[in-house]
């Protein structure tokens, strides 16, 4: 298509879209057609400081700080309705632009109106405390206060569902927000933006500025008045994000990369553990921080377990993302595919066995697709099991007992999670204590839910989101000291 003719997408700015300063745009990809089919506002700091300037205002005065908890959790539970009612509509525009299954984007997409309305629930729940204390004449109580402007970064995998993951709890807090997406998937946010007005929320309290990580991300974690910031992404950006934010003081919630051990032991339901497996690593093109990428096999199975393994996987239907029979859909984006396919070259040159796949599919789509890809005789020690693919590249490393799994699970620089089957309780519950990650699956892998914290040890992050704590990431503990004395104690004259 013709550029001129391409919808554009603006910035989401006080309730009004917004054309960017630069006047550029930025072309957005199908990566299983190749088609530009949109483009996107090019956003630098003045966007970026406009956007915290209506999220500022929004939380200084105004609809939204006059608003009761309760209030603001109705305002949650009806925009939960209208994510349901727009599931498919806001689905096919982000599979669109990252090429994840349609069925499993819209399923995700409709998840994230339950997250809201779990969110819409806890509003008025965060309940302040009375605090015993030693001294006399005195009341003193906690009460939480909502911090400010929130920016909101995240990654081109799953845009809506990692945005929720922050927005929710930030607004059930009383935050205002900056979202910032993916320079490769902006064109489902903006969407998303639009319904906050329909929901009935103040203008301001959301508001979305696309372009690159540079321009726009790094003005909005600099800027004086963003207070915390929700990062999703990679651990190199991570990084910068939090050196800068330690320098001004802010808060900062990081979910980073992971190299995710899924464990599997003899004892093991092992029909049940080759899905889990596959799951692990194939589900979204292994382009997920969760992806169990390490499968460490007990030796005394290893081979069989690995014959069954690639039988399972050579069945799976490569193709087109918008087709609900196809199983595996292409990279997300050529800068990807690329760095996918070196670190296959890099695990052959470390002297991987490649048992599946190990090549790309120029013949289909835009030629973004990588076969499912399955290494054997890989040592923990090697490229292939220390860093973050971010693709359908499985490592196999075997291990003898119980103490070699959790040494070689834990020898890595992440902690995001890890998973373990088998029918011993004993084995389970011993793998679980020991495994250091912020999430331990036992004969299951992949669930999470808006109930339960996620987050990672070491590299792979800082903070947990989910759940009910998460709300306090959003929130400063106030604690106000009432006198019932009204004698106020001369200070000049010791008692
Ligand atoms: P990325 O770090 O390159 O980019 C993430 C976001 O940060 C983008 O919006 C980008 O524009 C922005 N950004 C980049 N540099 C920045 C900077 N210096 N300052 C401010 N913003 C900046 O990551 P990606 O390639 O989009 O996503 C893949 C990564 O995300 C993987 O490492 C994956 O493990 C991680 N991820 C983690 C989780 C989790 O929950 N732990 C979930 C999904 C993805």
């Amino acid at each position: 298509m013709p550029e001129n003719t391409l919808p554009k997408y603006q910035h989401y700015i006080d309730g009004e879209a917004v054309a960017p300063d630069s006047g550029e745009y930025l072309p957005t990809e199908n990566p299983f057609s190749g088609e530009t089919w949109a483009l996107v506002a090019r956003g630098n700091a003045r966007d970026a400081d406009a956007a915290v300037a209506a999220a500022d205002r929004a939380f200084e005065t105004g609809a939204w700080p006059a608003l009761t908890p309760s209030e603001r959790g109705r305002l949650l539970w009806k925009l939960g309705d209208l994510i349901v009612a727009n599931a498919e509509r806001l689905a096919l525009i982000e599979q669109r632009d990252n090429g994840k299954l349609i069925v499993e984007v819209v399923a995700q997409v409709k998840y994230m109106g339950d997250y809201f309305k779990y969110y819409a629930g806890l509003a008025d729940k965060v309940q302040s405390s009375v605090i015993p204390t030693d001294k006399k004449g005195v009341f003193a109580y906690t009460r939480y206060e909502a911090k400010g402007v929130v920016a909101i970064i995240t990654p081109w995998n799953s845009p809506l569902t990692l945005t929720s993951w922050k927005l929710a709890p930030a607004l059930a807090a009383g935050c205002t927000a900056v979202i910032k997406p993916s320079e490769f998937t902006s064109a489902s946010m903006v969407e998303f933006a639009a319904l906050f007005a329909e929901a009935g929320f103040p203008k301001g309290v959301v508001n979305v500025v696309t372009g690159l990580g540079a321009e726009v991300g790094q003005a909005l974690v600099t800027h004086p008045k963003v207070v915390h910031i929700g990062f999703t992404g990679g651990s190199e950006a991570g990084r910068k994000i939090y050196e800068i934010a330690a320098r001004n003081f802010k808060t900062v919630t990081l979910e980073l990369g992971g190299k995710s051990p899924n464990i599997v032991f003899d004892d093991a339901d092992l029909d049940q553990a080759v899905k889990g497996v596959v799951s692990g690593i194939f589900a979204a093109t292994g382009q997920s921080c969760q992806a169990g990428s390490r499968l460490l096999v007990q030796r005394s199975i290893h081979d069989a377990f690995v014959a069954k393994l690639i039988e399972f996987v050579k069945t799976a239907k490569l193709g087109d993302p918008s087709q609900p029979d196809t199983q595996i859909g292409p990279v997300a984006t050529r800068p990807q595919f690329e760095k996918v396919m070196s670190y296959i070259g890099i695990a052959k040159a470390e002297g991987a066995t490649c048992v599946l796949g190990g090549v790309s599919r120029p013949d289909l789509g835009a030629g973004l697709f990588v076969e499912p890809t399955i290494f054997t005789n890989v040592r923990n020690d090697m490229r292939i099991a220390q860093e973050e693919v971010f693709g359908p590249v499985l490592s196999v490393i075997p291990f003898d007992d119980e103490e070699e799994a959790i040494r070689i699970g834990n020898d890595v620089n992440y902690g995001l999670a890890g998973a373990v089957w088998t029918r011993s309780l004993k084995r389970a519950m011993l793998l679980t204590d020991k495994l250091k990650a912020g999430t331990v699956w036992v004969n299951n892998y992949r669930a999470t839910s808006f109930t339960s914290p996620f987050g990672g040890y070491k590299e792979s992050g800082i903070g947990r989101e989910s759940g009910t704590e998460t709300i306090k990431e959003y929130l400063h503990t106030k604690c106000v000291w009432i006198s019932s004395d009204l004698d106020v104690p001369n200070p000049f004259v010791r008692r």
